[in-house]
């Protein structure tokens, strides 16, 4: 037995894609305030989307847009695997942390943003 997903799994993940305000609550939610690049130390992240690599815009300007998503595609010996990320990137040294998009995708089904009460 495994916890591999089949095919249909990720194919149905595919349909539902977060938007980037809801990947940031999921950043948020999963990992600590001072999450730390792995590479250099740094812990300013940019969304990796059109508008976090567009440098001359405000931060945070891209949060009601585009998702991240990044597609990837690769072999792994004789399994071929296909999914999409979501991604965010150093801001010092653009070391880019790639996020299994499906897992955030039934983190925000579980998690809807009008449920969030801020205090
Ligand atoms: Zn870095």
């Amino acid at each position: 037995m495994t916890d591999i997903p089949e095919d249909a799994q990720i194919e149905e993940a595919e349909e539902i894609v977060a938007k980037t305000k809801d990947f940031v609550r999921f950043l948020i939610a999963k990992r600590s305030d001072d999450y730390k690049c792995s590479q250099c130390g740094a812990n300013t992240w940019s969304i990796h989307n059109e508008s976090g690599l567009a440098l001359d815009k405000p931060s945070g300007d891209g949060l009601n847009g585009e998702s991240p998503v990044i597609e990837f595609e690769h072999d792994i010996r004789n399994y071929e695997l296909a999914g999409i990320t979501y991604g965010i990137h150093c801001s010092n040294c653009g070391f880019i942390v790639f996020t299994l998009a499906s897992i955030v995708n039934n983190w925000v089904k579980e998690n809807p943003a009008d449920e969030v009460h801020e205090e």
